[in-house]
């Protein structure tokens, strides 16, 4: 499946489903490669930027499914993505020997039943997802992790880099999304320590955007600390990531721990903290509005 050497018409046609922040610059970078691109969206106006740029719009993840070679999936929760895969008229039923990759944040337990699933049908599936924001996602340069089968991996892996930096295989099916739930935890016990170490220069009359100067360049360095940390400090609270995906992934990881009998007391904490904000109204804007709970 290679995607530079080929002609267009050669070139394995892909179909995009979900078209939010991060699935329409991705999908973008796609289409820009010059692969045929089917797409399909819940709200149709977020495909319209996409469809002025030559993709075609269908009417149900199954017409997407039943014209692409390559299903490439970016919905928010793990019903999105049971609805789109498994329901009527869904990717898994439409679908012809062709290969899905699920990038949405999801469950598990959910990227196993649709490997599965797929399977039974003749086609390949792996679970994909990202790390990186809305703007690793922009300037395709995401982390991707990836579970499923090698054979899988290796036929999506050009596509795969037309959106990403570091595609790795970490497993067999639902390998990626356990990874992805490792990204999550660390960022949850990050970012509660970004919000707090601001909270601490503004108590102590310091001047946040020069301690960040310091500290951003020492030990502390990191993405949560530098992108986080100065949307906090300009008060930014536009979602680059919403609050609520976050409240979704940090739920899925505390399950998954439960099950394997894990405490993890950082995790728990995050989560019960930013389920506050949600109950607050804030679960549309980004995670960066940590910093409210501390008064920020
Ligand atoms: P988003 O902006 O809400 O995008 C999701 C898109 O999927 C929306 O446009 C939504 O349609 C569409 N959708 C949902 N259910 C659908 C369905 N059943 N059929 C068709 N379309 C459907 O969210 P996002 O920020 O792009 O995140 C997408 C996923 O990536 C989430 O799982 C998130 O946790 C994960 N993620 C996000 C980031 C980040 O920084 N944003 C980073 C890494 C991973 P509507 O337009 O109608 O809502």
């Amino acid at each position: 499946m290679n995607t530079s050497s080929t002609s267009p018409a050669e070139r394995p046609s892909v179909g995009f489903i979900g078209l939010g922040i991060m699935g329409r610059s991705m999908a973008g970078h796609i289409l820009a490669a010059g692969h045929r691109l089917n797409v399909f969206n819940r709200s149709r106006d977020k495909a319209d930027e996409l469809l002025a740029r030559g993709a075609r719009w269908c009417a149900t993840p199954g017409e997407v499914a039943a014209n692409s070679d390559v299903i490439i999936t970016m919905v928010g929760y793990p019903s999105d993505v049971e609805q789109i895969y498994l329901g009527a008229d869904g990717i898994v039923a439409r679908a012809e020997r062709a290969l899905l990759i699920d990038m949405t944040t999801s469950s598990p337990e959910l990227a196993v039943r649709v490997a599965e699933a797929a399977r039974a049908r003749g086609c390949r599936a792996l679970d994909a997802p990202v790390s990186g924001g809305d703007i690793g996602a922009r300037d395709a340069k995401l982390s991707i992790m990836v579970g499923g089968e090698q054979a899988a991996f290796d036929q999506a892996l050009p596509i795969l880099k037309l959106m990403g930096t570091n595609v790795v295989l970490q497993g067999g099916p639902g390998a990626g999304q356990h990874t992805k739930m490792c990204n999550q935890i660390v960022i949850a016990s990050t970012i509660m320590g970004v919000s707090e170490g601001l909270a601490y220069a503004r108590a102590a009359g310091l001047e946040p955007s020069t301690v960040l100067q310091s500290i951003g360049g020492g030990a502390a360095a990191s993405f949560q600390l530098a992108v986080m940390g100065g949307k906090m400090i300009a008060g930014d609270y536009a979602p680059g990531f919403y609050i609520e995906h976050f409240i979704k992934d940090l739920g899925i990881a505390l399950a998954e721990a439960q099950r394997m009998r894990l405490e993890l007391p950082g995790l728990a904490l995050a989560h019960r903290l930013f389920d506050g904000l949600a109950q607050q109204g804030h679960g549309r804007l980004g995670t960066q509005t940590l910093i409210k709970h501390y008064g920020g």
